[in-house]
């Protein structure tokens, strides 16, 4: 089945192509850009009034952190302090809170035009070893395409790390159980992989060295990504000059993690030099503006990361430190925050599309999602101007970003409509809210009993 998505107010492709009269798809691909009339087709969608994006590519969240947004004991906190009164609450997770958190981050994701997401998972503890068998479920039953990161803590309080030892695990647990998830559910497909693991020790100051070594190895040996957080904050610097005597990115080179099979969440307190290394290497950087501004941990400097040659993408981080998953949006602020740092003459919107889908899909490693384009997986977010905030707009691409975009009309992932009409096609919200609230207010009774 041929489908026509004609006649869109705009298309932003992310590439060189045009398709001013829409696009067709057939099954899980893109067909073909319309120019004229298409060659073939069985079906019209009306696309009339709307705008084009490729679906956009989420590179870091923490699905989890839904559960405990705007709370008033981390309100105020940098990262470090905001970490340690937030551990004590995450470490009373369970499968049911998962599982609301997971769905209820992958439809607030979906609903803002969203159609990859990767979660970075690190909080396991005794009762709960199956975390991202729930998550995988979840975003199955959502229909979103997703890179699970199996994340990691092996270094806690008692031995010189930050987080409680009641949610860290043994190294042989952890590496057990990512060799497990990567044999049952990585797909190495170059072509439409819904389901993918990459591996994710959570950060310097929560994982051994010997983690960081063995996990590079077994990564390799899968043919699976590598991911964490690195140069967050100035406390993570000190951390890492005063435990292994090297800066985060000289720790990151010696367990074997410098290359472009890695991607890394945030990249912030790196020297001119780090950077040049970073783009020798190719490493990329998942740029989390919101979540940098309201922990305070400071500002990517994101041309400078692609000058040195290393790819950009967006991600909206943990929902605790954001405090929302709301995607078409952080590309708004990435512009804003990069503007205030290069000024207006330096980054265009068009710039921050390309971060949102391309950038996204490079640190993904997938070459199949992120423009539109024949034979490009067929994820597709439309977005309606018809609100009071995009009245008078004279380009409907920029306005998206300038105008603030919240909401996608309509998402396609894979062929199929997830979202339409602003609504879940397959999913009731109501029950997915009310499933979340009760969780988050059980997950706080826990952490206070
Ligand atoms: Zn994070």
């Amino acid at each position: 089945m041929k489908t026509w998505i004609k006649n869109p107010l705009a298309v932003w492709t992310g590439n060189e192509l045009t398709a001013p009269n829409g696009l067709v798809i057939e099954d899980n691909q893109i067909k073909e850009l319309v120019v004229g009339q298409p060659t073939c087709h069985d079906q019209v969608f009306d696309a009339s009034g709307l705008v084009i994006l490729p679906g956009l590519v989420n590179c870091h969240h923490h699905f989890y952190q839904t559960l405990t947004r705007a709370l008033p004991a981390a309100a105020n906190l940098k990262l470090f302090p905001w970490l340690q009164s937030l551990y004590p609450i995450w470490a009373n997770l369970n499968h049911d809170s998962i599982k609301a958190s997971s769905e209820l981050a992958i439809a607030e994701l979906l609903l803002s035009g969203c159609t990859t997401v990767s979660d970075h998972h690190y909080v396991f503890s005794e009762a709960l070893t199956d975390s991202i068998d729930i998550q995988i479920r979840a975003a199955e039953k959502l229909g979103i395409r997703a890179v699970l990161c199996r994340g990691s803590m092996s270094l806690g309080e008692s031995t010189g790390g930050l987080p409680p030892d009641s949610i860290i695990q043994t190294e042989d647990q952890i590496l057990l159980d990512s060799e497990r998830l990567l044999t049952q559910y990585h797909d190495r497909s170059s072509q439409g992989a819904m389901i993918q693991i990459a591996l994710a020790p959570c950060s310097p100051f929560s994982v051994t060295t010997s983690l960081m070594t063995d996990t590079a190895e077994l990564a390799a040996k899968h043919n699976a990504r590598l991911h964490t957080h690195l140069a967050e904050t100035e406390d993570e610097n000190q951390f890492c000059q005063d435990v292994f005597n090297l800066r985060p990115l000289d720790y990151l080179e010696s367990t074997g993690w410098l290359h472009n099979n890695t991607w890394l969440a945030h990249g912030i307190h790196f020297n001119d030099q780090e950077l040049y290394r970073l783009g020798q290497a190719g490493t990329g950087i998942c740029h989390c503006p919101t979540s940098n501004m309201i922990l305070g941990s400071g500002t990517c400097r994101t041309l400078d990361i692609e000058a040195a040659g290393s790819p950009i993408g967006l991600g909206v981080d943990g929902s605790a430190s954001n405090d929302g998953s709301n995607l078409i949006q952080e590309a708004r602020q990435a512009l804003l925050l990069a503007r205030l740092y290069y000024g207006a003459d330096r980054i265009t919107v068009d710039h921050c599309l390309n971060w949102l889908c391309k950038g996204g899909a490079d640190l993904l490693g997938r070459n199949d999602i992120g423009q539109i384009a024949p034979s490009m997986q067929a994820d597709l977010a439309l977005f309606s101007l018809d609100e009071l905030r995009f009245s008078g707009a004279a380009d409907p691409l920029a306005a998206l970003i300038m105008c603030g975009a919240h909401a996608a009309e309509h998402v396609m992932v894979a062929g199929t409509w997830r979202v339409l009409d602003r609504q879940l096609t397959h999913t009731d919200l109501s029950e997915i809210k009310a499933a979340h609230q009760l969780a988050a207010a059980n997950i706080l009774a826990s952490a206070q009993s």
